[in-house]
């Protein structure tokens, strides 16, 4: 994360067997919010190692793995989600919903509806620090599966997510990457950018290290499911003359057969 932004501290906490929770943490006003909640244990842990006391809890959606750690870490803790999903989400004590600002650790931070993954899916974007929170919706060299939402839904809110400023940082709930990676380079095999990426993955991964978060500007070159556009892509996949929601669809189909 760029200097500049001090005072804001990001620290990346591994969940459950694949999934991953956030910790912004305003190093001026002691306030520390928590994207998501899949378990509690290593939240408590990492908060404890850092010495920080949550103040905010921010949830992108209602699935168990996003939510199930909520009840042990609410305590005197505000907790934020959309009001589109609050009939399935534990208690919210703020309800948001797409174009809201909220205030998140002395920082604004916009909401976007981004379903899809499921309907009512949202995102959290800090535009300073150039965080994005994406959770199931926008992924390293993914994007989530279609439960609730259309094709048509899913590539509205990656484009939406494609044109946040290129710096951003994504934030994203899951480390599917390398099985992400591997389809990609089956629809994308020279794609430079892809390969050097896949690399990195590889490096990454036998030492241990999370993919996420990921450089939109990387995903906008690598990632398949933001490239539905691409005339290259479209070519490839023999649907030159398709639209670029059936092709995104096309995309994703394939992911769910791989
Ligand atoms: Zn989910
Ligand atoms: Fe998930």
């Amino acid at each position: 994360m760029p200097d500049d932004f001090a005072p804001i501290d990001l620290v990346v906490v591994p969940c459950l067997s694949d999934n991953y929770a956030f910790l912004v943490h305003n190093r001026d006003t002691g306030e520390t919010a928590l994207v998501d909640a899949p378990e509690a244990a290593p939240i408590q842990d990492a908060l404890r190692v850092k010495g920080w006391t949550l103040t905010d809890i921010l949830i992108t959606h209602h699935h168990p793995d996003h939510i199930d750690g909520l009840a042990a870490l609410r305590d005197g803790v505000r907790v934020i989600g959309a009001a589109r999903d609050a009939h399935r989400l534990p208690d919210l004590d703020v309800q948001v919903a797409d174009g809201d600002v909220i205030e998140i650790c002395g920082v604004d931070t916009h909401v976007m509806d981004v379903s899809g993954h499921t309907i009512g899916h949202i995102a959290f974007h800090m535009p300073e620090p150039e965080l994005a929170f994406t959770a199931d919706s926008l992924m390293a060299l993914g994007c989530g599966r279609l439960f609730e939402g259309t094709p048509a839904q899913m590539w509205e809110s990656l484009q939406k997510l494609r044109a946040l400023p290129i710096d951003t940082i994504i934030c994203s709930g899951h480390e599917y990457t390398e099985s992400n990676a591997r389809f990609a380079l089956t629809l994308d095999p020279d794609n430079p950018d892809l390969i050097s990426r896949i690399e990195g993955i590889t490096a990454a991964r036998a030492a241990g290290r999370p993919t996420v978060p990921s450089a939109l500007d990387e995903e906008t070159r690598t990632n398949p499911f933001l490239r539905a556009d691409d005339p290259g892509l479209k070519t490839a996949l023999g649907m030159a003359d398709s639209s670029d929601v059936d092709v995104f669809a096309e995309i994703r189909a394939r992911k769910d057969k791989f």
